[in-house]
Formats: structure tokens, sequence, C-alpha cells
């Protein structure tokens, strides 16, 4: 499982999640931030410091904002 950014993020970036991740494992896109699954160790310290609460446990993605779990999965990360 991963944690995942949702659409509150879009065009505000407050980025203060970006800050605590110990594995730097959240990334800045155009007009939001994405959690690579890939490289999240679910370790959950984004998701209170989060302003707009836009950042959830997979498994608690709420159903309207489904469709970032498979965004997040998708950004083009670096290698
Ligand atoms: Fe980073 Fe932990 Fe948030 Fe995953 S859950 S994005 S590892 S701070």
């Amino acid at each position: 499982m991963a944690y995942v950014i949702v659409s509150p993020c879009i065009d505000l970036k407050d980025a203060a999640c970006v800050d605590v991740c110990p594995v730097d494992c959240i990334y800045e896109g155009e007009r939001q931030y994405f959690i690579n699954p890939e490289e999240c160790i679910d370790c959950a310290a984004c998701e209170p410091v989060c302003p707009v609460t836009a950042i959830f446990a997979e498994d608690a993605v709420p159903d309207a904002e489904k469709e970032f779990i498979e965004t997040n999965k998708n950004f083009d990360y670096p290698a």
C-alpha cells in the first residue's frame, strides 16, 4: 500500500508533506504533488501535516478521489 495525494493539492502545492517525508518519495508535478507508491514506506508522517487534507492511505481514499490512486502511480517519476 501507499499514501496518495488527491485533488485539494491541485494548484495549491503547499508542500508541507515534502519536508516531513523520510524517504523523499513526494514529487512535484505541474499542478500538484505526487507520492511514488514504489518508494512510499507507509509511515503516515505526511498525512497530518497537509493543510487541506489532500493525503490519504490508499485504502482510505474517498470514492470521489479514487482516480488519484492511478494518477499518483502513473506520474513520470525520475528514475
Ligand atoms: Fe513519505 Fe511516509 Fe507519506 Fe509515504 S506515508 S509519502 S513515506 S511521509
